[in-house]
């Protein structure tokens, strides 16, 4: 499905001039750099640091493009899968004009990005057993809507979505559909991104954030046809991604075996888990996870979410959430914490007859 993007871009991004930066210009790695006003003694600190960095991430996206099996001008990496996200909004969105679709319960993230840019959501649940209502979403679209967002495997319910459903929004819906892929790495289903030649309209989300352990760098990755990531790179700030950053991820690309032990030891350690949930008789139900939690429905929720902060253990509290009512989501732990854990539930419950 080939189809032009310029016309779903905001006229003035589409004529936009960007920023050219010092390393735009020369990108050569020899000479005497006396372009963009940095300290030529080096850093006050034992690593080097005085220089900007690639802008775009060369090094680092050619590494990136052999284990996720794309092509390294497929790829925009982002200050976290959130700036990704932010970018498509204000690079497609014209602010109280223009809407996107979410389908909750989902990342709460599309949400308040819309919101930041002024942007109409229009929300089409997700059905009991947390499936897209493909027809219902193409009901909502009108000539205004510009991004539906699908969560696969979806946060928070832990399940992955019907590939049939996403293909048949790529094929029918004129917009960009944005597949956020942020658990993949603890799902068996293959990634979107073997569609990406396919459609032009696809924008495939992963992040080092969750089976990389690298949450606190920062580093999402948004895949897509090289178009959408021109834009993407017209638009975002030039040294979006610290040399830091780019370094740390490039050693840590050369131990994939170890991010893929940690992945089979979490998987262990989700199923340990939901054996332990299970054989406690007060928990109504423990949804499917194709993630790194477990979403689980429980009486009293939020009274057993308050009582576990009281033990010093930290749960996410969704019972307010649409189609999640009296559900907690857990993650994984190591199975010291998930002990911990499954004693305190036991605690509380038991507590909570002794009154
Ligand atoms: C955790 C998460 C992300 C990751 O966001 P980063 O900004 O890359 O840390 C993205 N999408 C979903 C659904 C998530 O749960």
């Amino acid at each position: 499905m080939k189809f032009d993007l310029t016309p779903l871009l905001r006229p003035h991004i589409a004529n936009l001039q960007p920023y050219t930066s010092a390393r735009d210009e020369y990108t050569g790695k020899e000479g005497i750099f006396l372009d963009a006003n940095e300290n030529p003694y080096g850093s006050i600190t034992d690593e080097d640091h005085n220089r900007y960095p690639d802008p775009y991430q060369l090094e680092l996206k050619a590494e990136i493009a052999k284990i996720k099996n794309v092509k390294a001008s497929q790829i925009f990496l982002g200050n976290g899968s959130d700036e990704a996200i932010d970018l498509l909004f204000r690079a497609f969105c014209n602010p109280g004009k223009d809407n996107v679709i979410l389908l909750p319960p989902t990342y709460g993230m599309y949400e308040v990005s819309a919101g930041i840019n002024d942007v109409e959501t229009r929300k089409v649940p997700l059905t009991a057993d947390f499936q897209l209502q493909p027809d219902l979403i193409l009901n909502h679209v009108d000539e205004h809507t510009k991004i539906i967002f699908v969560c696969s495997p979806n946060n928070p319910s832990g399940n992955k979505v019907k590939r049939e459903d996403i293909l048949k929004l790529l094929t029918e819906f004129k917009g960009l559909v944005v597949v956020d892929e942020a658990y993949i790495d603890f799902s068996d289903e293959p990634s979107f991104t073997s569609y990406l030649g396919d459609y032009d309209n696809l924008v495939v989300m992963q992040t080092f954030s969750k089976a990389w352990g690298l949450a606190s760098l920062r580093l999402g990755m948004a895949f897509a046809g090289k178009k959408m990531i021109k834009i993407l790179n017209r638009i975002k700030p030039p040294y979006n991604i610290s040399g830091l950053t780019q370094q740390t991820v490039l050693n840590a690309i050369k131990k994939v075996d170890k991010v893929n032990t940690m992945i089979a030891d979490i998987l262990q350690e989700r199923e340990y888990l939901r054996k332990e949930i299970s054989e406690l008789d007060f928990v109504e139900k423990i949804h499917p996870s194709h993630a790194n939690f477990l979403l689980i429905k429980i009486p009293n929720a939020s009274h057993v979410y308050d009582d576990l902060i009281e033990e010093k253990i930290i749960v996410r509290n969704r019972s307010k959430v649409q189609l999640c009512e009296e559900c907690l989501r857990i993650s994984v732990g190591t199975r010291a914490e998930n002990e911990a854990l499954i004693q305190a539930l036991k605690k509380i419950h038991a507590e909570s007859f002794n009154l």
